[in-house]
């Protein structure tokens, strides 16, 4: 596994659609592995492929409730609302809160293809709809309700 360089929000790529995955092979192991490392160094919650420079729709999270990887993720249902403080590894030092569901369905693949679904809720929630978004060219800078000063 290797650390991997993760992108500021200033780079294109960050601001692009990804493309859905239809290739699950070494290669996409060997990228899922390095963001694994990527994402525990950082001490992150989530990381999305293209904060490492790669247009493809997958992320992996760890929201303290296990690694997760989700390949071309899509979420199904959501319910409620939380709102808190976040932030994002593309983005250091800009914090604030933002309003997302407190529930969310989601099914993804896992890195051998196969599709699952999982409920999931509070950060877990949190995280995949900020995922998802950097999957769709979208940042949580654009949800801020109101800046947290660091
Ligand atoms: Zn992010």
């Amino acid at each position: 596994m290797a650390k991997r360089v993760i992108f500021n929000k200033s780079e294109p790529i960050l601001h692009k659609i990804c493309k859905r995955v239809d290739v699950f092979d070494a290669k996409l192991c060997k990228l899922l592995d390095d963001m694994h490392e990527t994402l525990s160094a950082a001490n992150g919650v989530g990381l999305a492929a293209p904060q490492v420079g790669f247009l493809k729709r997958l992320c992996v999270i760890d929201a303290g409730e296990g690694y997760y990887e989700l390949i071309n993720p899509e979420i199904l249902e959501t319910s409620g609302s939380q709102r808190d403080v976040e932030g994002c590894l593309s983005c250091p030092n800009e914090w604030g809160y933002v309003t997302r569901p407190m529930k969310v369905r989601f099914k993804a693949q896992n890195r051998n293809g196969m599709w699952y679904e999982k409920d999931v809720e509070g950060l877990f929630a949190r995280a995949v709809c900020h995922e998802v978004d950097h999957l769709d060219g979208k940042l949580f800078v654009d949800l801020i309700e109101e800046y947290v000063e660091n």
